[in-house]
């Protein structure tokens, strides 16, 4: 761990997150353990259509999280590079649930690694009892069904309902 002349173990976790799952909340309290400060991070693409916006997003992950003092929560619109350069987090981690995931995470590993060959992609491996759950799954099912509670933290659930009432 960092001592009082080194540079802090950061890593970042970045993510769509819309909302954050169960999963998410595993990867990253098994994953903060392990650095001094894990950046969760809230990807802003323009060309992709979200639920929550940005700020709802984070502001759900916070709300998830409760008091985990080294994880902290940030939005950005570019590459997940530039930013792990910028806050010298050298760490991108992204997790694993199926084979299915196994081509993409490659490829974007792949392609940041050529875009910034100082970072490493950490792949952790979902829990089993995660492994069918995704934001997307979440959103679809939520049409229909609120009985979510083993899926996505209750302020998600919460947030879920309201955001389904007022459309
Ligand atoms: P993205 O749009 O970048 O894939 P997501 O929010 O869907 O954003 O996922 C962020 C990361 O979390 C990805 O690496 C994804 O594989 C991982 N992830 C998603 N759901 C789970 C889960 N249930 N368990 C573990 N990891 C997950």
């Amino acid at each position: 761990m960092a001592t009082q002349d080194s540079i802090p173990r950061r890593a970042v976790y970045p993510g769509s997150f819309d909302p954050i799952t169960n999963g998410h909340v595993d990867i990253i309290e098994r994953i903060q353990a392990l650095y001094d400060e894990l950046i969760v991070l809230v990807a802003n693409s323009p060309d992709k259509k979200y639920m929550f916006s940005a700020h709802e997003r984070a502001d759900l992950i916070r709300g998830a999280l409760g008091d985990l003092k080294n994880v902290t929560v940030d939005i950005h619109d570019g590459l997940t590079v530039e930013y792990a350069r910028k806050h010298q987090a050298p760490v991108v981690v992204r997790g694993l649930r199926a084979v299915a995931d196994f081509e993409y995470e490659m490829a974007m590993a792949n392609m940041n690694k050529h875009l910034n060959p100082d970072v490493e992609t950490m792949i952790v491996f979902a829990d089993p009892k995660y492994g069918y759950v995704s934001s997307r799954l979440i959103k679809s099912v939520s049409i229909y069904t609120n009985d979510l509670a083993e899926l996505v933290p209750e302020n998600v659930r919460e947030a879920i309902k309201q955001k389904r009432q007022n459309s």
